[in-house]
């Protein structure tokens, strides 16, 4: 697990593991939040490990950016917190996380000491304040990865943690084109020194605009190729024809794993698309 600090008592964790998938954690003098966790057990453990002996604090809350298993599976390794998200993020891990992880759980033996804990802090709309020592972080939605996506706000240090909302590549298969296009453009709009990303490296201050422009470039493209595909006998011929670096990234992203997720937002639009007609 990667670990930097990224401004006074703001920490960023980065799995090896799977998907360079990130996590964070604020301090206080008392006591500290973890903004997600990771996918294996034990980098989660790994994060107490570090704010419980290095900061020498435990963590309070934990806050979920979304219900994805690679971001919420390890709310079971801080007990006794309070884990806070959106409604939409409780009512999606009943539904599709609680089954997901039993599969889970009879492929790999490390997934046996997952217990699942729910957010039990939720709101819909509006923004929440959590008060963390001298920090305020302020927490709101920002759907189109997921619809519970939300993200946290250091205010005194302008740092985002955005969840998947704001990604290397972009990837919409669990949301909409519109909701995430919203987000980036929110974003990109709110002056920030810093984006933490839900998979990847930190966004610095002066890559912010060009990776919005270039996230929203590549949606714009994305939605494009899929309605054109729409229309043709040979829809899904004219998806291959269209690569990830067609439509303005590179494949190098997600270590290596942009082209597959550029695949499946490819094929999630244009089945939105084909709905759409039939409807
Ligand atoms: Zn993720």
């Amino acid at each position: 697990m990667h670990r930097e600090r990224v401004s006074e008592n703001v920490y960023w964790f980065q799995s090896e593991v799977y998907a360079q998938v990130t996590a964070g954690s604020v301090a206080g003098p008392q006591w500290a939040v973890a903004i997600d966790t990771l996918a294996m057990p034990e980098e989660t453990l790994a994060i107490r490990e570090f704010v419980e002996h290095e900061i020498g604090v435990q963590v309070r809350y934990v806050i979920n950016t979304h219900y994805h298993a690679d971001h919420t599976w390890g709310n079971c390794f801080f007990p006794g917190a309070t884990v806070i998200g959106h409604s939409l993020c409780r009512d999606l891990l009943l539904e599709r996380g609680q089954p997901a992880l039993e599969a889970a759980r009879r492929q790999n033996p490390a997934f046996r000491q997952v217990k699942f804990v729910l957010p039990s802090l939720t709101f819909n709309q509006g923004a929440l304040t959590l008060r963390v020592g001298k920090k305020s972080l302020t927490i709101f939605p920002t759907p189109g990865h997921s619809p519970d996506g939300i993200s946290v706000l250091v205010e005194e240090d302008r740092v985002l943690f955005a969840g998947d909302a704001f990604m290397p590549l972009p990837y919409l298969v669990d949301g909409s084109a519109d909701d995430i296009i919203a987000s980036i453009k929110k974003i990109g709009r709110m002056g920030l020194e810093n984006i933490v990303q839900g998979h990847g490296d930190i966004i610095l201050r002066g890559e912010i605009d060009a990776a919005v422009k270039e996230n929203l470039n590549y949606l714009a493209n994305i939605v494009k190729v899929a309605k054109t595909a729409a229309r043709r006998k040979s829809a899904q011929e004219f998806l291959d024809q269209n690569h990830v670096e067609t439509c303005g990234k590179s494949r190098v992203h997600l270590g290596g794993l942009a082209e597959e997720l550029h695949r499946r937002n490819l094929r999630a639009l244009l089945l939105q698309e084909q709905q759409a007609k039939k409807a």
